[in-house]
């Protein structure tokens, strides 16, 4: 008796685009087909360490693709831990990945742009490329009955008790008459060695072994094309298609202990790369036989867009995974991995900056988050992190910066920002512009974590140029005129503006702009308190500082003003503006918008009716 189920909303509409994509690559099934059944052996191998009887007998793990000519049909079978009734269900009804959900949406409504399909790995659902009924035959290592999961991908697939006399999975392909290639040896083979040829379990056609059969990244490097680099990145990872590796690193550590490493950073930003509880990518082998996924400690979380593989030669390989988080070994070779890592990362950065750049996009605040809770790393890091300036042109180091810092200057200054194009025009930057000092745009949210308790690079201070004390390099101060009237000033307007601002100071960072905004020294970095508003809906917990430019022409006039002890409304409104304009370059939202029109009316006016 066989049950018909209805397939997961999503599920649905993910086979009606794929069942009619006009997709170039539809042999990419056969690598999705052949990579699930890699990934059931491998899982087989690892639960029989713990229970041999579940492999004895029939002991050599591999893949088997048949076709037969007349019945139109493509078998592909494995002998691997295989499926049990639930697991059909779950694991061929619905879909798992949030990365696929994601696209899926914005999918929607865009239904003929399938070009798109080539940037997700839709995994076996690809089969429907290709075929217009798939059956799965399946049984779980270990028991005794088997089950038929039979689709023709439009909405609904039957699940029912079968018989299958040995342990594993087989998927038979009824295929489409436009997939009739796929009844060519020729061409099996063909798609099979591009896309297959990393698995390290033997794939057969007709009996014959037609891949290497041995795991790729125990081969000598010279021995392994870009290709098959990039084809085994695909399957350890599950990227995207359209998705290359940026960086490859193949290496084998020896000594005290020995392990091999293939790793690969991604080309492409994985949906989840923010989420706290998403592992790293990067599997752990013992002696070829698989172990677990995203073991905790064996890469750091600032590293978590790490794909591939550590092969581990000393690790028992009966160790359970429980006892992997704690072990010694396991730390040892993630501080290995993580200055290796590291090191060719600051190498890249070095020669070829301009290719750096894009991977600092993708995951510069990712591995910054090391600059703030990875200690014992933070010189590498600091080597690796980049900047972006008011002076370089394209990323900076901090090194660099250093190397160009003016003659008495004492501190790294830096601005923060949501984006370095709004950051350049801040007021605060004036004073250093006109010194020709450099300042560093500090764009990521990471940033406000890290700054505070990194405290300096080299003996240098890092310092907010929004913050109360910019401690800009001493020089000799311009005399100011009427300095009895700008304190005459700064009183009125600390009494015009109480409740409104902290305090009302004068500035040194400012030369075209008439006033700016700062926080107070003590206290949180301005963009970093618009970021717990946003986050956490402080309010008005902090105040900030205005600060007021004592040569600009505007605030000449308002000490005449005050000291004409006249024109008290004109006084209020102009100072009101100067703050909603300081307000407004801040990228904050003004208290009270109609006021600010009003009194920008009445400033208007009165200059037209002047002039
Ligand atoms: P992914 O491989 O990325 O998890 P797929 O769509 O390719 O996604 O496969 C979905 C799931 O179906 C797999 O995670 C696995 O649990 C199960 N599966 C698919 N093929 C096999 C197979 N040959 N043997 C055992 N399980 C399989
Ligand atoms: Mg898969």
């Amino acid at each position: 008796m066989s049950e018909q189920r209805a397939f997961q909303a999503e599920v649905g509409r993910l086979l009606d685009i794929v069942a009619n994509a006009l997709y170039s690559e539809k042999e990419i099934f056969l690598r999705e087909l052949i990579s699930n059944a890699s990934d059931a052996c491998d899982r087989l191998r690892y639960e029989a360490i713990a229970k041999p009887e579940l492999i004895s007998g029939d002991s050599e793990l591999k893949i088997r693709i048949a076709f037969d000519t007349g019945a139109r049909t493509l078998t592909i079978s494995d002998n691997g831990i295989g499926m049990t009734q639930d697991e059909l269900i779950k694991n061929l009804g619905t879909i798992a990945h949030s990365g696929t959900r994601e696209i899926l949406n914005k999918l929607d409504g865009n239904k003929k742009d399938v070009n798109l399909i080539g940037q997700f790995g839709v995994g076996f659902y690809s089969a429907f490329m290709v075929a217009d009924k798939v059956e799965v035959l399946s049984r779980k290592a270990g028991e005794a009955k088997a089950w038929l999961w039979v689709s023709d991908g439009k909405g609904s697939y039957t699940v029912g008790e079968h018989l299958k006399d040995s342990r594993g999975t087989e998927i038979t392909l009824h295929l489409k008459d436009a997939a009739s290639e796929y009844l060519l040896e020729e061409r099996l083979k063909q798609v099979i060695k591009k896309y297959s040829d990393h698995i390290s379990f033997p794939i057969m056609l007709n009996g014959v072994t037609v891949n290497k059969a041995s795991a790729l990244w125990m081969r000598a490097k010279t021995d392994i094309t870009p290709e098959q680099y990039k084809e085994f990145y695909h399957h350890v990872s599950g990227a995207m298609a359209m998705d290359a590796p940026w960086l490859t690193l193949h290496w084998r550590a020896e000594g005290s202990f020995e392990y091999s490493n293939l790793l690969f950073i991604p080309g492409m930003k994985p949906f989840d790369l923010y989420d706290p509880r998403r592992p790293h990518g990067v599997k752990l082998y013992v002696k070829r036989v698989f172990i677990t996924d995203g073991v905790e400690g064996l890469i750091p979380p600032f590293l978590r867009f790490l794909k591939g593989v550590v092969d581990s030669e000393d690790l028992p390989l009966n160790i359970s995974r429980e006892m992997l988080q704690n072990n010694p070994m396991i730390h040892k070779m993630s501080a290995a991995i993580t200055r290796k890592v590291l090191a060719e990362l600051q190498e890249k950065a070095e020669k070829e900056p301009k290719e750096f750049e894009q991977f600092w996009a993708l995951f510069g605040p990712v591995v910054k988050e090391g600059l703030y809770d990875a200690h014992s790393y933070r010189d590498a890091l600091c080597k690796v992190a980049r900047f972006y300036s008011t002076k370089a042109a394209g990323l900076t180091s901090l090194a660099d910066y250093v190397s160009r810092m003016k003659s008495g200057q004492e501190n790294i200054y830096y601005l923060s920002g949501s984006d370095v194009a709004s950051a350049k025009n801040s007021p605060q930057l004036e004073a250093f512009k006109a010194k020709d000092i450099e300042v560093l745009f500090m764009i990521d949210t990471i940033d406000e974590f890290w700054l505070p308790i990194q405290g300096d690079f080299g003996g240098k201070k890092f310092k907010s140029v929004t913050r109360g004390d910019a401690a800009l390099p001493k020089e000799e101060k311009k005399p100011e005129d009427k300095a009895d009237l700008t304190e005459k000033l700064l009183a009125r307007l600390k009494e015009i503006l109480s409740g409104e601002v902290k305090d009302v100071c004068l500035s040194e960072r400012l030369v075209d702009s008439p006033v700016c905004l700062v926080a107070p020294e003590s206290d949180v970095d301005i963009h970093m308190q618009r970021l717990l508003k946003k986050s956490q809906g402080y309010e008005t917990l902090h105040q900030h500082i205005l600060e007021i430019n004592g040569h600009h022409p505007v605030i000449l006039k308002m000490k005449d003003m005050v000291a004409n002890d006249a024109a008290t409304e004109t006084l209020r409104d102009t100072a009101f503006l100067l703050l909603d304009q300081a307000k407004i370059i801040e990228g904050e939202p003004l208290k009270n918008p109609s006021e600010f029109v009003r009194r920008m009316s009445r400033a208007i006016e009165k200059g037209l009716l002047a002039g």
